[in-house]
């Protein structure tokens, strides 16, 4: 047995970890928990689970549409917006071409492309933050796909309204903007790109939203993709039938409508990003100012080296070696003892 070249060449992701006894904060998780009426939700769909789901989504995407001004045509749920990042590549990817992306961003992008055989062209960070002009250069004929991660995982940095729009205006209009806006809730800065406007505007955008962040439903794994009719159309033949699970439906349209559990995790994080900002900053432990529900911060050492030292004493951070920061942690910020916890450890690592 030979796998295909692009398969051998792949690696297995690796996903946050954890072990017991420390508290998960590798993997942007909601402190709080699901939203109660999703829960509720769920109870009240388990006496059907016996039956297939709807695999239209029919009311969900009503529902999505509605907050976007758009119609349901212009929405396409999925098994996490991971999965939409594959649907992505199987509609558009194909060993002559290629996709263009960061180099110190979300693995899945990469997964995505290799996985139908497409290159990936990567242009590593500017300080920490998407360098778009950089990306414009490694765009050419056979690019399909820019992957664009905003605010940027890991490192929670952003790229404001009109840097985005002029980048956008430059994109050549057959190749496909996939703008992931997994941590776009989270965003508090006055200039954050509204994507609803840019929609609009450029056809080629797709726009990618999660309710595994800020909606606390990660474990059902749910997505959905925001784009022209015609993308969308592509990208649902593409799926697999009933994609996206019967519970996941019923809690996300729930969540949708939980304005206090999104309020109460909107206030949490943003109160202890500024603390834990502030408090970085005090001891000079450099950090990327962030537009996310993580901070990442550098540790001055490979992170393998401590990881278990810091698990041990009750933090697990994420490791970045995988986005090519290996001297660098991600941290999801908790809550407040959780984030003094951190701040101890990080005050006690021995030299
Ligand atoms: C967490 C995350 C997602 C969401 O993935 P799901 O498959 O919906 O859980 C997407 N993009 C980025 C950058 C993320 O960090």
């Amino acid at each position: 047995m030979k796998a295909k070249p692009n398969i051998t060449s792949m690696e297995i992701y690796i996903p946050g970890r954890v072990i017991e006894g420390a508290e998960k904060l590798s993997s942007n998780e909601n402190p709080l928990g699901p939203s109660p009426l999703a829960l509720a939700a769920i109870k009240d769909a388990l006496p059907e689970i016996h039956r297939y789901p709807d695999g239209a989504c029919v009311k969900l995407r009503a529902k999505i549409g509605e907050l976007w001004g758009l119609d349901a045509d212009n929405v396409l749920a999925a098994n996490g917006s991971d999965e939409l990042l594959v649907l992505l590549a199987a509609a558009l990817i194909h060993p002559d071409c290629n996709a263009v992306s960061a180099r110190q961003t979300f693995s899945q992008y990469r997964y995505a492309v290799r996985l139908f055989g497409g290159k990936m062209r990567e242009k590593p960070l500017l300080s920490g933050f998407y360098n778009l002009s950089g990306m414009l250069e490694l765009i050419n004929s056979d690019t399909k796909v820019v992957f664009l991660c905003n605010p940027n995982n890991p490192t929670g940095t952003y790229r404001g309204s009109q840097e985005l729009e002029d980048f956008l205006h430059k994109v050549p209009a057959e190749t496909v903007v996939a703008l992931d806006e997994a941590y776009a809730d989270f965003a508090d800065a006055k200039d954050f790109p509204n994507s609803k406007a840019l929609l609009a505007k450029f056809p080629n955008l797709l726009v990618l939203r999660t309710f595994s962040k800020i909606y606390g439903l990660a474990g059902l794994r749910i997505g959905y993709a925001v784009g022209r009719p015609e993308l969308i159309g592509e990208l649902a033949k593409a799926a697999m039938p009933f994609n996206v699970n019967s519970l996941a439906q019923a809690a996300a349209s729930a969540a949708l409508a939980d304005t206090e559990h999104r309020n109460n995790t909107l206030r949490l994080v943003h109160t202890e990003k500024k603390f834990l900002e502030t408090e970085l900053n005090k001891r000079g432990i450099l950090n990327y100012p962030t537009q996310a529900n993580f901070i990442c911060f550098a540790l001055e050492r490979e992170i393998g080296s401590i990881w278990k030292w810091i698990a041990q004493r009750g933090i697990a951070l994420r490791e970045l070696d995988s986005f090519g920061l290996p001297k660098m942690a991600r941290y999801t910020l908790g809550g407040r003892t959780h984030n003094q916890l951190l701040l101890k450890i990080l005050d006690g690592l021995p030299p």
